[in-house]
């Protein structure tokens, strides 16, 4: 019996030194040790021994038992010890590859000329509003004092989708939907930026491109306050140095109404390609809102006035950044984009 016993440890622990894996261990654990297992299975065999054999035998057992434990122990060991060190192997980083590099974008040209322009009157109080693309007549035209028999509608040829659903062709219908919104509130003191479209296409005109229009209505707003902001935005967008010249104008919706010029900021004034020796640059259109604008949209003219202004953003980016043809800002063409 103590030979069996010596041969089974030897073959026990042979079997746990050799095994591959985790799972033959644990196999191999079961069958020496388990509830069946050889080992236990001699253990519950001592009950029939004679009290002289048991002592030997029973300390026999324990020492197999105990060696094979040990053995099973050591085993588990090294085999997670190499487990993690094949696992950091196969999942190592190799952090000397160079990065995958990402081309930047940067905004775009008029995206940006908007926010500069935004700012500007954001400083000054003014909030910003928007309104649809799509748009009624009655906006568009008729409550800007355009009635359909007006010749200045003929100034604008149009989109239409019908009788009275056309693309805007200026930014000033959101100026009558705010007063529309707003009245009897005092003052309206917006800024409308936004995608306008007339049928245009050449290197100065583009069938879409982008207005920022200004309405303040108040109570005594004067042609001085118009004078002052104007003065105040073209310093802030063009240099501080910069004056601003107004001269007698028509629109429909303003009265009295002028083209405002500013400075030219490449001569300073002196006349050189750009003001076309002029020493001037227009750059947009002002007047005193309209009674009939007012009254359209609920104000009274008697009781309330005010101020106007627009300007054509692609205009303005063109000036500042001398860009010699309007397509450009619409091509999408990287060479040109990322030149700001
Ligand atoms: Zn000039």
């Amino acid at each position: 019996m103590l030979n069996k016993l010596a041969s089974l440890k030897e073959e026990a622990v042979a079997a746990v030194v050799d095994c591959a894996d985790l799972e033959q261990l644990q196999e191999i654990k079961i069958a020496y040790l388990g509830k069946k297992g050889t080992i236990t299975t001699i253990a519950k065999m001592m009950g029939g021994l004679s009290a002289q054999e048991r002592p030997k035998l029973g300390a026999a057992l324990n020492q197999t038992k105990q060696t094979v434990e040990k053995a099973v122990g050591q085993r588990l060991m090294q085999l997670q010890a190499a487990g993690l060190t094949s696992r950091l192997a196969a999942e190592t980083i190799d952090i000397s590859l160079p990065g995958k590099s990402f081309v930047q974008g940067n905004q775009h040209i008029l995206s940006r000329v908007v926010e500069e322009i935004e700012d500007i009157f954001l400083g000054m109080g003014y909030s910003i509003a928007e309104g649809p693309e799509v748009e009624l007549d009655y906006y568009n035209f008729e409550a800007l004092n355009l009635p359909p028999e007006h010749p200045a509608r003929d100034m604008q040829d149009s989109f239409y989708f019908g009788e009275s659903l056309l693309l805007r062709t200026q930014t000033s219908p959101v100026q009558v939907r705010t007063m529309e919104q707003l009245r009897p509130q005092l003052p309206v003191k917006v800024i409308c930026p936004g995608r306008v479209y007339r049928r245009d296409d050449d290197a100065t005109h583009s069938p879409m491109f982008h207005q920022v229009e200004g309405l303040l209505v108040d109570n005594d707003v004067s042609f001085a306050d118009l004078k002052g902001t104007l003065l105040v935005f073209a310093r802030r967008m063009f240099g501080e140095e910069r004056e601003i010249r107004l001269r007698p104008s028509y629109f429909p919706f303003t009265e009295p109404s002028a083209e405002v010029d500013v400075s030219c900021f490449v001569c300073g004034g002196k006349g050189c390609r750009l003001c076309k020796g002029s020493g001037w640059i227009e750059i947009l259109g002002s007047g005193m809102v309209h009674p009939k604008v007012l009254s359209a949209s609920g104000y009274d003219p008697e009781q309330v006035n005010g101020f106007a202004f627009g300007m054509g953003v692609e205009r303005v980016a063109m000036l500042k950044y001398a860009i010699n043809d309007i397509r450009l800002l619409f091509d999408n063409d990287l060479r040109f984009i990322s030149q700001f």
